[in-house]
């Protein structure tokens, strides 16, 4: 069902489609001081087409599922901001409605348990694909670490999660950063952790950086400098005795 047909009175020269064609600005304009003139109207054939609008744009997306899904995917490789600011606005939307969205969660999962299970399953088979997950899901991983450890931290995860980003080898050794997700508990020498230069201090930009498994065990509570002084230490040490 067209506009034209669902209000009559309101057809117009104007009401055939003109976007893209000669015309379209002048058919904005006139749009924009219509509802203007005319408020309400928006909300009530969206109330008078809600069902209409929900089956058409169901079986669009179902049919062109595929390219959508490219379209969306190009965006956020073309904008990697993209994707962090639309976490911060709908984190944002969720602290204004944390206990609503809670109990509707809540009871959703009660109603649905065999979507919930299927759910879970096939985000862990889609995350095991995503590379950018692995960096998201270290992110997470440490700070909630470093927050059990009574650490304070200064810094947002979109902070951690561009530094880790640009972070593919040892900041002290310069070794390749295996971020690759393993599903292993602890990982292997290679996996990144995130290192304090000073181990006093809080977890802010300036005192952090990422070092392999080995490192940061080596380094244990040693402050940045007290460390090399003590790598020169060896050094030293073994070109005596070579
Ligand atoms: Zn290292």
């Amino acid at each position: 069902m067209t506009q034209a047909e669902l209000f009559p009175e309101h057809a117009t020269k104007y009401s055939k489609r003109t976007s893209g064609k000669k015309g379209a600005s002048d058919r904005r304009l006139y749009n924009q001081a219509w509802r203007k003139t005319h408020p309400g109207y928006c909300h009530a054939y969206y109330l008078k087409t809600k069902e209409h609008q929900r089956v058409t744009h169901a079986a669009y997306n179902e049919v062109h599922k595929d390219q959508i899904k490219e379209i969306k995917l190009a965006y956020l490789k073309a904008h990697p901001e993209a994707r962090d600011n639309q976490k911060a606005l709908h984190h944002e939307w969720y602290l204004k409605n944390k206990e609503h969205v809670k109990a509707a969660v809540a009871d959703y999962h009660k109603a649905h348990p065999e979507i919930r299970k299927n759910r879970s399953r096939v985000a862990r088979a889609k995350r095991k694909l995503d590379m950018d997950f692995n960096f998201r899901e270290w992110t997470r991983h440490t700070i909630k670490g470093h927050r059990a450890r009574g650490c304070e931290i200064l810094l947002t995860k979109i902070q951690l999660t561009d530094l880790a980003r640009k972070s593919a080898r040892c900041f002290y050794c310069g070794d390749a950063l295996s971020w690759a997700y393993t599903g292993v508990r602890g990982g292997c020498r290679n996996s990144p952790t995130l290192d304090r230069l000073d181990s006093g201090k809080t977890l802010e930009v300036g005192n952090i950086v990422i070092a392999c498994r080995l490192c940061n065990t080596t380094k244990g509570p040693r402050t940045h400098q007290e460390f090399i002084d003590y790598c020169e230490l060896i050094l030293r040490a073994h070109k005596k005795n070579a």
